[in-house]
């Protein structure tokens, strides 16, 4: 099976349906959301909702690229401060995913390594490398997806 971050999200779909298949017994995972068309919301609308549309935003630029579709923003105070456009396969640089391309964004323009207070919004459940990014930034809540689900604040991932 190939790697989940060689493709796009055709392939982490797949990806997703090759762990369900993985299921014991009767508690098969449930594979939805993911086939769920998106609600269709501008940039700009307040809110969390306007923030991960901008983040949408950021994925819809990284496709008409041709790079992979994930798209990721940084915001403090309610404003965006770092955008991130997946650079991985265009760049090429393996590391280059929307999330870390936005923490570095932001680290930029507010000239900190530090993004305490901060909020990463992403259009895909984080990577362990990407969430780690975070932890390291010092940011405080991550909120993925479609369905803006709050994964609470960064974690190292146990090795
Ligand atoms: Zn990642």
């Amino acid at each position: 099976m190939r790697h989940p971050a060689d493709g796009n999200d055709a392939t982490r779909r797949g990806a997703l349906r090759w762990v369900a298949g993985l299921s014991v017994g009767a508690f098969a995972l449930p594979v939805v959301a993911q086939e769920r068309r998106p609600e269709i919301v501008q940039p700009g609308t307040p809110g969390r909702k306007g923030l991960m549309a901008r983040a949408f935003e950021m994925q819809r630029l990284a496709t008409e690229r041709g790079d992979q579709a994930f798209g990721a923003v940084v915001v403090r105070d309610g404003q965006v401060v770092g955008e991130g456009v997946s650079g991985v396969l265009t760049t090429p640089d393996p590391t280059a995913h929307g999330e870390i391309q936005a923490i570095r964004d932001a680290a930029r323009r507010l000239g900190t390594a530090r993004l305490a207070g901060c909020e990463l919004y992403t259009t895909f459940r984080p990577c362990p490398m990407c969430e780690t990014a975070a932890y390291w930034a010092g940011i405080a809540r991550i909120f993925h997806g479609e369905a803006i689900v709050d994964a609470g604040v960064p974690r190292l991932p146990r090795c």
